[in-house]
């Protein structure tokens, strides 16, 4: 009745999913091969899920793309290797050492070049009063 609340998984089921999905591809292609298992060289590299496979709900619900979803550090991850470069990109308490998994875009704020933060404008910044 007052419902639960509960932190962003980034959709692990989903992720799990797939990965479970290129193993058994993986397993699928050495009965195809007609070898044994010891004899098909498995890494890291054929495990990993293809680049932008798997959508989070919440990505997969947006209409406006306002989520990206993707590994950083795969560099054939373009949107969200492009969003982490934009002037506009920040992580939350980063000024304090925190290495987020998620990043945000700082809002577009208004452009008139008479505005007090209007150097700002496009960035995301931090203000001290
Ligand atoms: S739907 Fe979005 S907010 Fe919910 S767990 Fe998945 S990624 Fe996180």
């Amino acid at each position: 009745m007052r419902g639960v609340m509960e932190k962003c998984t980034y959709c692990v089921q989903r992720l799990k999913d797939a990965k479970i999905r290129q193993k058994r591809g993986q397993k699928q292609d050495v009965l195809l091969s007609g070898k044994t298992s010891p004899e098909v060289p498995v890494s890291a590299s054929t495990l990993r899920i293809p680049v932008d496979s798997v959508k989070v709900a919440c990505q997969e619900a947006c209409p406006a793309d306002a989520i990206s979803f993707g590994n950083l550090k795969d560099e054939q991850s373009a949107t969200v290797v492009r969003a982490r470069e934009l002037a506009r990109s920040y992580e939350l308490l980063h000024y304090i050492g925190t290495i987020p998994r998620t990043l945000y875009m700082a809002r577009v704020k208004n452009p008139n070049a008479k505005m007090p933060d209007a150097k700002f404008v496009g960035t995301a910044t931090i203000h001290m009063a």
